[in-house]
This record gives structure tokens, sequence and C-alpha cells, in this order.
């Protein structure tokens, strides 16, 4: 059984589904992505469906097929679990030489749906003589490899700008907590992008490996001291480069906008008119906790988290209520707290926490250096601790799950 792969182009064309339940389901957010008008014929339709309907996405009659649905359609999917009714939508289909999609039966279809994957622009479509499995296998294989870079898909950069225009811009892009594999897919394509990359100590350094030799990497940590702050220097050099035309990445750990200073350069870029795009990360501050087997929050247990950092001691310079945050119930996140944790703990009992309140310490948390500690919060200040880790404070970190 052999095809003509072909690419359809469904902008603002009529579509015409048959079927409301989990195959239509899966098609449909595909075919709203190629800007398809959907019409759904189905007496019921899962609750994916009927929201999108309900949202206006799609329009949905809400009953059975009858002839003549199809008479607008450019194109029709038969997803019924009714086999008769499946071969009634083709058959009407094929008189009006509208090409027909049969979801129960392959053999006796005349359009097939390919497995499909995208990346970076990138659109592979993949058919296997018939077996859908195997072509899902051979598509997941190739998402694989673009992801990771073991197939190569170079882009022709882009040359010289016109006199008067400027291609550069500027992603901040965050990498997620420390195992290269919890960055987004969006923040992946946009490094495989990058001509210039931006990038600190927490970011995962595996990121940069997988960088083509012509990026310039500019590694934050290594900034001279001189009489601007890093910050300062940071900030410059993104913006400095977008000017010159640039696609600049600036990757960092976890969330940029969690503790990472990304509003300072999101204001940079914006002050210097770069086109900038922000791409959020999973931060240390729930993905930490998440690591070691504690929840930030969990049904009838605690219905709040809140994350501090520990970076200034209570006292007058802190701007973190600590007696407010040891009153309440809820968890307390802690980041950059190693120091002063002592400190901390002692203010947040006297606010009025349990001194017995569990207490877990995610260190080099998702890395293959992670280390997990569990004390109380009386004896945090004794219980060794090193940076950078996650102080996860609350019932929620005491109720024992081991991974
Ligand atoms: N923007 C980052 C946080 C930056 S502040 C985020 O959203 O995750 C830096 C602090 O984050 C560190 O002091 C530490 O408390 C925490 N942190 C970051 N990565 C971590 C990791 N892999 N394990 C434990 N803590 C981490």
């Amino acid at each position: 059984m052999s095809v003509y792969e072909i690419g359809l182009r469904l902008q603002g064309k009529s579509v015409l589904v048959v079927g409301g339940g989990s195959i239509a389901g899966r098609r449909v957010p595909r075919l709203l992505a190629a800007g398809a008008r959907v019409l759904l014929v189905a007496p019921e339709a899962t609750t994916t469906l009927s929201d999108y309907a309900a949202a206006g996405e799609i329009q949905w009659e809400r009953r059975e097929w009858r002839s003549g649905d199809g008479d607008d359609a450019w194109f029709v999917l038969a997803a019924t679990d009714a086999p008769e009714v499946n071969a009634a939508v083709a058959a009407e289909a094929e008189a009006r030489r509208t090409w027909c999609v049969r979801a129960d039966d392959a053999a006796a279809s005349d359009a097939w749906t390919l497995a499909h994957t995208e990346f970076d622009g990138v659109s592979v479509a993949v058919s296997a003589s018939g077996d859908p499995r195997r072509a899902a296998s051979i598509r997941d294989s190739i998402a694989a490899g673009l992801r990771t870079g073991d197939i190569d898909a170079p882009r022709s950069r882009t040359t010289r700008p016109a006199a008067g225009s400027f291609k550069g811009r500027v992603a901040l892009v965050g990498a997620g907590p420390g195992d290269a594999d919890l960055i987004t897919l969006r923040g992946l394509e946009l490094l495989r992008q990058a001509e210039v990359v931006v990038s600190d100590r927490l970011a995962p350094q595996e990121l940069l490996d997988m960088l083509g030799e012509d990026v310039e990497i500019v590694d934050a940590a290594k900034l001279p001291y001189g009489r601007h702050t890093t910050q300062e220097q940071i900030n410059a050099v993104m913006v400095e480069r977008a000017l010159e035309g640039k696609f600049v990445v600036r990757l960092k750990g976890g969330d940029g906008f969690v503790f990472g200073r990304g509003a300072e350069e999101l204001d940079a870029c914006l002050e210097a008119g770069v086109p900038v795009e922000v791409v959020p990360g999973l931060s240390s501050s729930i993905a930490g906790p998440a690591a070691a087997g504690v929840p930030v929050t969990e049904r009838g247990v605690v219905h709040d988290f809140t994350v501090a950092t520990g970076h200034v001691p209570p006292g007058p310079q802190s701007k973190v209520n600590w007696a407010a945050l040891g009153a309440g119930h809820g968890t307390i996140v802690l980041l950059m707290a190693v120091k002063n944790r002592a400190a901390i703990a002692e203010a947040l009992i006297a606010g009025g926490r349990a001194p017995e309140t569990p207490v877990r310490i995610v260190e080099n948390a998702t890395t293959k250096n992670q280390t997990v500690r569990n004390c109380a919060l009386a004896d945090l200040g004794v219980t060794e601790a090193h940076h950078p880790s996650v102080i996860v404070i609350g019932d929620v970190a005491g109720r024992a799950r081991e991974l």
C-alpha cells in the first residue's frame, strides 16, 4: 500500500469530522492548528471537543451524520465507532471527489493521516504501509533525534540584514532546574537557532555542549569585575549583539522570572527596542521539591505555597514577612537560603510555625548529584546543606515519599 504524500494547507477551508470520540479528539487540535474550519457532526463528544465547541473554535452539530453534511468540505474525517456509518461517509465523500480518512479501516480509506511531528519549523510525516504503530515509533525516533541534535537540521542562516533594518532579537529562555532534558521544547528550539548564548552557572551545561562551533557563548559567571555590575554587563552584551543583528538566547536556570532577574533583562531589551520573547522554564522552586517526591500543594493537606528567597537574613533588610509566613499553614519553599537557614528557621518558629514541622532539603535537584535530606524545622540550622538547594518546609515534606 503506497501513498502519495502531500501537505494540505487548510487555512479557512471547511473540514467535516464525523464522530466525537477519542480519535476525533486527537485529530481536531491539529486541524485547528492548520487553520481549518471544523464542522463536527456527532450526537456525543468528548469533553475536549465540546470545550472547543463551547469556545466557538469548532461548529458542532449534535446529531447523527446525514447525507449532505460534507457538501462544503474539502476534506472529511470519518471517525465514528460504527463501521457502516464511516463507510457511508467515505462513500459519499468519494462520490463528491473529496478526500476522506476512515479512521477505522486503513485498507478501505482513500487518505491516511500520517504520524507527524514538528520541530523548529520542520514538519515530518511518516507512513509505514498502513501500519500506524510502526509509523508512530519511527516518528518518535525522528522527533527524539531532532530534539537531541542526532539528526542534523541545519538552517541556512539569513545573510546580512539590509541597511536600516535588523533581524536581531533576544529570547529569555528558562532552562529548567538542572537536568538538560527539562528545558521546554520551545526553549530547545530557540537554543538551536541561537547565534549568541548568554548563560550562567545554574543553566545545565550539557545544553551548551550541543551548540555549534560558530555560536558565541558568553558565560555570565566569567564576566570581568569592573565599573559595571555583572547584571549591567549581561544586559549590555545581550542588547549589543541583538543590535548587531544576531539572535541572542539568554539561558537561565529554572524560570527566568523567579529570582532570576528576568525582569531587568526584559526591560533592557524593551528600552533598546530589541524584539524579545520570554520562554518560561520549570522553576526549581516547584520542580526541585517534586524531584524529591514533595508536592508543594496536596488536596486536603495544604492549599497554598510561598516561594521566598533567603539571601537576606530575617531583619530590617529583608522584604519577606517571616513572622507572617511562620503564622500561616502553607508550604514554604526557600531558594538561596543555605547560608541563612538557621536564622530563617528561628524566625518562622517565632512566628508560630511548629518546631517539629517537617523540612526536606533538595540539593542539586534533578541532576545526577541530587541529594535529599530531611529534618525538623528546629534542626534546619544544624542540618547539612550546600548550594544549590531548595528547602521545602511544611506537612507535604513529611509524607515520607521516597522516590
Ligand atoms: N530562576 C531560578 C532560581 C534562581 S535563584 C529558578 O526558577 O529555579 C538560585 C537558587 O535556586 C539557588 O540558590 C537554589 O536555591 C535554587 N536552585 C536552582 N537550581 C537548583 C537545583 N538544581 N537544585 C536545588 N536548588 C536549585
